[in-house]
């Protein structure tokens, strides 16, 4: 048994046992204590909370191990507890990781003596080959960022291999999407640092003859394409899609005077590009009023002549056009998600003639969805910012749409209410949604779900009272009910609540 002292929370629970199940206050407390207030007040500044300030989806950090594990030559690098580590590793591979995610594990004794930290840098440096990969990233996930384990100290680069530490607790940041910043954030922080420290690699593909305009945002992989032809009348291309494939294309993306912030919620890499001096424009080309808005806006930012950014426009407002009023979408949708594209799809639906009272979205209000919540708003759509699911399912249950797009749980809900529902990320999130392209993509496979609606109150009615209560299962003949030994054991539960409470007061 060791002698260590275990690092406790400000109520007394030791943090190495805590998970999202514990109180975020006492977390974040604890971290406070270890040495890492001006992180969370930083993420607390950058991803502001309230009312959802607990994660209610997955793990934050979901976010963040998928934008490593997504570019190429990256290795990531896990520390936090076995549980947290087991549930990450899977919904990563459920999502077609197809890659090793690392794990360094901790107790008690090697997270306060610093042993934990010890065998961070030793597996950093065991994985430090430059023949395999171009950076590591470490992340602290809520336990040893409670405990305040300095990533900050590992080397900057091991034999040219970047290393780069993040934290990112549960506590600390609001939304998995939120996480994707923390991480692109960093890197593009260490990678300006690159260039201005001497020259650096040029894209793979070579550098774009025109200027180019990043983009902010994990999209469908047509949409950049359809971006960069809708930017070609302009004089101007598609830029690298941040968070990026390779690393040297965040030496591309820094290079792009314009940033796009297509998702809005990228705070700590809009603070990069903005030092860097780059221009970033909010919103995105998705329908008519959108993709005119957008294209004025990038042109503005890149000074092109008015001439040059009406031809942009007359070449594609007329096709969208065309295509929204073809693909027409009748009826009364709510939405809700947290990938951060919310609004821009509501945009799309209302445009294409759907009626949309409300809107929800995990992610904040910044700068660069106001203008978005703005036209949601003139059109009397209820936009909330940090919606929690209580507010996504008090929505439908106000609004009894004909479809509810949104989350898993929302999704849950509508179908035991009989209401035609489909997954955000799934099925939405994986169409395109900028420009013509996107214009008559949702019509389809929203007016079939809204078609199912007689099937959906037939399901109801024959699994009506299945699956509830005393009646969940497959019976023979009736449950065999013992109301006596629920009243028993009710009483027990009293009795243990009432000295518990006594316990309190002494
Ligand atoms: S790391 Fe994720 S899963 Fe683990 S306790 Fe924190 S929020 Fe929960």
């Amino acid at each position: 048994m060791s002698d260590a002292p275990v690092i406790h929370t400000t109520d007394g629970q030791p943090v190495d046992g805590m998970g999202c199940h514990a109180g975020a206050t006492q977390m974040e407390a604890a971290a406070r204590a270890a040495g890492n207030s001006e992180i969370l007040d930083r993420y607390a500044a950058d991803y502001p909370q309230g009312p959802h300030d607990k994660p209610q989806s997955m793990c934050p950090a979901f976010g963040s191990l998928r934008v490593g594990l997504r570019m190429r030559r990256v290795a990531t690098v896990l520390s936090g507890s076995a549980c947290c580590v087991y549930g990450l590793t899977f919904v990563s591979h459920f999502y077609g990781a197809r890659r090793s995610v690392g794990y360094v594990p901790f107790n008690s004794e090697s997270l306060v003596t610093g042993k934990l930290f010890e065998d961070i840098r030793d597996a950093v440096h065991e994985l430090a080959d430059p023949d395999r990969y171009d950076a590591i990233v470490v992340t602290n996930l809520c336990v040893p960022t409670a405990s305040g384990v300095p990533l900050k100290l590992l080397p900057d680069e091991i034999n040219g291999v970047r290393v780069v530490g993040i934290d990112v607790p549960g506590f600390g940041v609001p939304t998995h999407a939120e996480a994707k910043d923390v991480l692109a954030g960093a890197m593009l922080k260490y990678a300006r640092a690159e260039i201005m420290a001497g020259p650096v690699a040029a894209p793979a593909q070579g550098r774009s003859d025109r200027p180019t305009v990043a983009l902010l945002g994990e999209m469908f992989p047509a949409d950049p394409m359809m971006i960069g032809a809708m930017l070609a009348p302009m004089g101007l291309a598609a830029g690298p899609v941040v968070p990026c494939r390779e690393w040297r294309e965040l030496y591309a993306a820094l290079d792009s005077k314009v940033v796009a912030a297509i998702h809005p919620f990228y705070t700590a890499s809009v603070r990069e590009f903005q030092a860097a001096g780059r221009t970033v424009v909010g919103s995105a080309p998705v329908g008519y009023d959108g993709t005119m808005a957008w294209l004025a806006a990038i042109g503005a930012a890149y000074d092109v002549d008015p001439a040059r950014i009406a031809a942009a426009q007359n070449a594609f407002g007329p096709a969208i056009k065309g295509a929204l009023a073809a693909s027409p979408i009748k009826g009364r949708i709510t939405l809700s998600g947290y990938e951060g594209s919310e609004l821009l799809v509501a945009r799309l639906l209302i445009e294409s003639g759907a009626d949309v009272p409300y809107v929800g979205t995990a992610c904040a209000k910044t700068p660069w969805n106001m203008g978005d919540a703005e036209w949601l708003a003139a059109k009397g759509v209820v936009v909330q910012f940090r919606a929690s699911l209580e507010n996504d399912l008090a929505a439908m249950e106000a609004f009894a749409p004909d479809l509810a797009i949104g989350t898993t749980p929302v999704v849950q809900k509508a179908k035991q209410a009989g209401i035609p529902s489909l997954y955000f990320t799934n099925l939405i999130s994986a169409r395109p949604l900028m420009g013509p392209a996107g214009a008559g993509s949702l019509a389809q496979v929203v007016t079939a779900a809204m078609g199912n609606k007689t099937r959906m109150a037939t399901m109801r009615d024959f699994f009506e009272g299945v699956g509830t209560g005393d009646t969940a299962g497959i019976w023979e003949g009736a449950p065999n009910l013992r109301p006596d030994f629920r009243a028993a054991h009710q009483k027990k539960l009293d009795k243990l609540a009432r000295a518990a409470k006594a316990e309190e007061m002494i």
